[in-house]
Formats: structure tokens, sequence, C-alpha cells
């Protein structure tokens, strides 16, 4: 209920595009509480949450931000909103989002911009500065962290293909986890990057997500790429002993536009963990410095895959006239994506013409198994973790940020986030200090594959 108040209060931010209908917020309340009362309770009965709205939800708007979609009612749900249903869980809406998860801020939806929470608290009382002073949520998960800083839920899931959760959970000053590759179910995720998609989760401590990430992993039938052991139930360290654990500093992670005020943080951070024991040093990723270009190539190959499934034939948006095939394609698909979705698409053609595969998609898919080598020879020669920054700096303003095209805000905002993706690995942002303006500002750890749940324990020793 006091949910549903502050999203009354706060969605003039715009994170909330799909409000479920309150009468089946009491009804799915009124389940969780009678099983609770049962003596059977769940491990989020009761408890909002909010899913990005590339996640499909059975009969429920599910329109990826794109005009494309806008009519579009799934006939099933993902596994990771059938699995927060059964545990419990209250899905109180869909959130706004970049158009099909391509963005870094959230200001590329067919909704409009999401607005960051804290605005209301670095500037309160100032909103008719909006267009001027304020702040983005980041992006494309923008309205997923929006929604849970604002208090519309306590959790909320987005997705992670580049940075996505972790980008806007670091603006919004929350706790952002992108799992290990294969851990956590795409299905009914629309995809973006099948190869790289990976279900985010942004919540308010370390030990909220740890009781989401351990509810919802697991093996998926549905899904081909998700992993078959059995990793849940996450057992995370409260008591970490750090006088074991050795973590690593990426020099090639020193880049020009960091702000003081991150590499302060990042700093006293490391000597913080030194104090207490870790041991703390200076290792090299040589090839991370290719991962924005090599992102960029594979993204478009993908997306240029992937989005032919958008005719107009068989759902969302149809434009133009029946007689001709050609036509109807078209037509649907000018009217319906907009200008990035078209150019990624374009891109991607153009790179896996046959002329250009060898150069384009096979080089990036060689530098990709490079930085995926780079991460295993560190962990594998005794350092446990990495310790980066998430973003350059604090949330940028509007107006800085959005005299910039989508290419150029991705290169920007992706910087030390994409490298996680290609490689597989898992990265958890955790919000750790206070800029000077009063914005958040958040690090990033990132670690083995499926060293998941001890990432958490580091992280959970951070906050
Ligand atoms: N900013 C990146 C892109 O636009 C990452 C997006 C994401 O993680 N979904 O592709």
């Amino acid at each position: 209920h006091m949910c549903c108040e502050r999203m009354k209060e706060t969605n003039s931010l715009n994170y909330m595009i799909h409000e479920i209908p309150s009468d089946i917020l009491s009804h799915q309340a009124k389940i969780s509480e009678q099983s609770y009362l049962q003596g059977r309770p769940k491990a989020l009965d009761g408890i909002p949450i909010a899913f990005k709205d590339n996640f499909c939800m059975k009969d429920t708007p599910t329109t990826c931000g794109s005009r494309m979609l806008l009519n579009y009612k799934p006939p099933y749900s993902a596994t990771m909103v059938e699995k927060v249903a059964r545990a419990g869980g209250i899905i109180v809406g869909k959130t706004n989002m970049d158009e099909f998860a391509m963005g870094s801020g959230s200001l590329d939806s067919w909704f409009g911009p999401v607005a960051n929470p804290w605005n209301l608290v670095a500037r309160p009382g100032r909103e008719a500065e909006q267009a001027s002073g304020w702040v983005i949520a980041g992006g494309s998960s923008g309205g997923s962290a929006a929604a849970v800083a604002a208090g519309a839920s306590l959790a909320a899931f987005g997705s992670d293909t580049g940075g996505s959760t972790r980008n806007p959970a670091s603006y919004c000053g929350l706790v952002g986890v992108k799992a290990t590759y294969g851990l956590l179910s795409r299905h009914g995720l629309v995809p973006l990057v099948n190869s790289m998609d990976v279900p985010g989760i942004v919540t308010l401590t370390v030990e909220d997500a740890a009781i989401l990430l351990d509810t919802v992993a697991g093996h998926d039938a549905r899904d081909s790429t998700s992993v078959c052991e059995t990793y849940a139930p996450f057992e995370m360290d409260r008591a970490l002993d750090l006088s074991r654990v050795h973590i690593g500093i990426p020099r090639e992670f020193h880049t020009s536009g960091l702000s003081a005020e991150v590499r302060d943080l990042w700093s006293a951070t490391a000597d913080a963990l030194d104090r207490a024991g870790a041991k703390v040093s200076q290792v090299s990723l040589p090839h991370v410095q290719h991962c924005l270009v090599c992102y960029h190539v594979l993204c478009c190959c993908e997306v240029a895959s992937n989005f032919s499934r958008y005719t107009g034939i068989e759902f969302g948006l149809r434009r133009g006239s029946e007689e001709s095939t050609e036509e109807l394609y078209a037509e649907t698909r000018h009217h319906g994506f907009n200008d990035v979705v078209r150019g990624r698409i374009l891109a991607g053609n153009f790179f896996l013409l046959r002329k250009n595969f060898d150069r384009f998609f096979l080089k990036a898919q060689r530098i990709r198994r490079l930085i995926g080598e780079d991460f295993r020879s560190i962990f594998s020669a005794g350092v446990h973790f990495l310790l980066t920054p998430t973003t350059l700096t604090e949330a940028p303003t509007f107006a800085w940020f959005s005299q910039k095209d989508n290419r150029t805000r991705c290169a920007e905002q992706d910087i030390f986030t994409t490298a996680a993706n290609l490689a597989g690995v898992p990265a958890v942002s955790v919000p750790l200090g206070v800029s000077r303006r009063g914005l958040p500002l958040s690090l990033q750890v990132m670690g083995p594959h499926f060293s998941d749940a001890r990432l958490l324990s580091l992280a959970h020793w951070l906050e």
C-alpha cells in the first residue's frame, strides 16, 4: 500500500509505464498473506517488486519502451516473473527503459525520459529546473532503479547487456547485480544481445540482492544457455575473512574522464580493504581497452539478426499496405523503431555483409575471446576479485547528456561495465559515497564465473 502511495506521489519522474491495477495487487497480497499465516512462508511474501518492461508478463503490456510493441501482451510470463510470483512477491508494475534496452540514460524511450529520484533530495522544490539542472536516472534500466529509489517497490528487475542495470543502480544509489551469464534464465526476457543479456537485480541493500538472487537462480530448460548445475541456495558470507582475499585493481580502468571524486572513492576503498587485511595489488587486463568497440560490433550484429522478428506480421505494430509484404515490413519498421534501433540494425547488417564478416564480426569475436582470457588468467593467478568504478562520474544532468548522440552516450557510460558482459563474469555495483552535489557515487566489484555468492559477500563488507 505504501509503495502504491509513493508511486502516486513520485511517478511524475516517469519511471513506471504500466501500473498493475490495485484489485490484482490486493488479490496477490491476500494470497501471500494466507500462505504466510498458514505457516508456509515464502522468500518474497508480500514484497513489492517491479519489472523492466522487457520482461514478458502474461496478458500484460510488454512494450520494451518502443512504439513497435505498444499493443503487445505476451501469452506467457518470463521465468523471472514466474519465480518471483511463486515466491510470494507482488509485481507492482513495468518500468520505463531505453527503447529495446539500447541506451545508457533512459532518455531514448517512446514514453519519454526517466528522472532520477535523487533530484528531489539534492535539489528539492526546483522542478522548474528539470530541463537543465536535473540529473538522469541512468539506463537502460533507469525506470527500475528509479522505482526502487523512489520507494515504489522494494526491489526491481532490469536487464544487463552492457551495464544497463549497474549504471542506473550507481546513479540512483542502489545495489545493482549482473549475475554470471547462465545463472539466471533469460526465458521471456526480450533479447537485445542474446550472448550477453542477463536479468539484472536492483535493491536497496546487498542482503536484499542475495535473497532475490537465491530465489530466482537456477536451471531453466526453456533457456538453452541456462547452466545445468544447481547453484542455489546462495550462501552469502556475512563475516568475510579478508585476510585470505586478494583484490586486483585493473590498471586499464584508470581512464581519462574519471572524476576526481570517483577516483578518490576508488583509492580510499582500496586502502580500506588493505587496512582490513586483504591483499590489494595492481593487475592488468590488456584487452579491455577494446571492450567498447568489440561490444558495439557484436551488439549490432546480434541486433540485426534478432530484430528481424519485428515485421508487423505476427505481433506488434502493423503499418503500410498489406498488398506488398516488402512495403508492410518497411513501413512497420520505419514507424515502429526509433533512430537508435534502426541505426544498429543497419550497422549490424553492414558488419555481417560477406565482404565485411571477417573484418568486423569474426575479429570482434576473437577480441571477445581475448578479453575473456584476460579475466581467466588474472583469476587463475590468485586474484579473487577486481575493484573498479561503475561509472566515470555522478549522475550527469539532462542538459549535458542530451547534447550527445546515443553512440557517444554509451561509449562514455559503458566504459567500465561491458567487460563483465563480454566475459560473462559476475559484477556488482555498490553505492559507497556521496558527491559534493549530494548525489550517489558507486564502485563495481567483479569476480570469476559463478563466484556470485562470494562477490556479494565482498559487496556486503564494502557497503
Ligand atoms: N548501453 C548499452 C547499449 O546501449 C548497454 C545496454 C544494456 O545493457 N541493455 O547497448
